[in-house]
């Protein structure tokens, strides 16, 4: 049982893989194109070593993005059980390689990813961001203002601002008309801010570049322009990319490394919306590798993570601090009993605990 390597650190060898069902309610719905979610349904998973090492983790999955159903998810507890049971956490690579396979439930991939590599930091004795690579003290955030009347997205906006951030999301994609409206009014009451502008698939190429030339012409600069057309129309990504004043990044077609690949390879966006959700530790690594050696430039996103989930977004941000921008605002429209994040936050501003 207690086997030990050259170094005398224990082997931490898997005992036990569990699945917990976990719903939030958000404060307020959430109103996206195409979807209005008012609440969030993640899994826990919690992986034991035979040793008596615990690692948490959080599985936010999107039917949506992913194609993820939660009930099918939880009843691949005893498939992944068994996929990892008796595996080495201090040989985490061979457990990322494992769970690559897990192309069809990436949240799981990435929850159990994370909570083997939280034993691996325990053992080690140290923190997860200092895994990452330790990059930042800080990162700053932005936060989201959903899809509703325009009236309703100013005020949002403006309360948003007031509050302290300074990078504000705007979610757009269903009305055109009402979208360039809305982007221009909030940009008139929230002087000094950045935007980040996601159209979550909602545009066509056309309508795309319609959007940002109205803003462009208005004087107002849009810091990304974030998945403007379908997922799987790299063609139509490229083409806005090439005419748009302003960055375009994808997101939901940016899922897997190989995604990435050949998005880097039809020269289609300027950024990268990385979500551990949807590529798991591993691919998230990988593409953060693609992205620097093609000149991509990165951001972070997250979907329906509590404080749980949004802290291993965070601690992987802090570490690698490769990214110019951080969308991790999830947990701030969550209701929650209990804060269980590994850092604290002061307004737009978090930092590892
Ligand atoms: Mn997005």
């Amino acid at each position: 049982m207690d086997q030990v390597n050259f170094r005398g650190v224990k082997v931490a060898k898997i005992k036990s893989v569990k699945f917990q069902k976990k719903e939030y309610s958000y404060w307020k719905p959430f109103h996206i194109t195409g979807s209005v979610s008012s609440t969030s349904t993640n899994i826990e998973i919690s992986v034991d070593t035979e040793e008596g090492l615990v690692g948490l983790a959080e599985a936010s999955p999107s039917f949506r993005v992913s194609g993820e159903k939660v009930d099918a998810l939880l009843a691949m507890e005893s498939f992944v059980d068994e996929m990892i049971g008796g595996m080495d956490t201090n040989k985490y690579r061979l457990i990322f390689d494992v769970t690559d396979k897990l192309l069809a439930s990436p949240s799981i991939k990435c929850g159990v990813q994370f909570a083997v590599l939280s034993i691996f930091c325990e053992e080690h004795g140290m923190k997860v961001n200092e895994f990452f690579g330790g990059a930042r003290d800080f990162i700053e955030t932005d936060k989201t203002v959903g899809i509703d009347s325009i009236q309703n997205r100013v005020m949002e906006a403006e309360n948003i601002f007031r509050s302290g951030f300074k990078q504000i999301k705007i979610k757009v994609g269903e009305n055109l008309f009402d979208d360039i409206n809305a982007v221009m009014k909030i940009a008139e009451r929230t002087k000094g801010a950045s935007y980040i502008v996601d159209a979550n698939m909602g545009y066509t190429p056309k309508m795309a570049l319609e959007f940002v030339n109205q803003l462009y012409r208005a004087g107002i600069d849009v810091a990304i322009f974030e998945q403007p057309v379908f997922s799987q129309d790299f063609e139509g990504l490229k083409f806005v990319r090439f005419h748009s004043p302003f960055p375009v990044a994808a997101d939901e077609s940016a899922r897997t490394k190989y995604d990435v690949y050949r998005l880097i390879k039809n020269e289609a966006v300027d950024y990268i919306n990385i979500k551990l959700m949807k590529s798991g530790i591993s691919d998230a690594l990988a593409i953060i590798e693609m992205a620097r050696s093609s000149g991509v430039k990165l951001m972070i996103g997250c979907m329906g993570e509590s404080s749980l989930g949004i802290s291993q977004s965070i601690l992987f941000a802090l570490g690698v601090g490769c990214f110019d921008y951080h969308d991790l605002d999830s947990h701030l429209i969550i209701r929650e009993d209990s804060f269980r994040g590994k850092f604290t936050q002061d307004g737009p501003i978090i930092r590892a605990i």
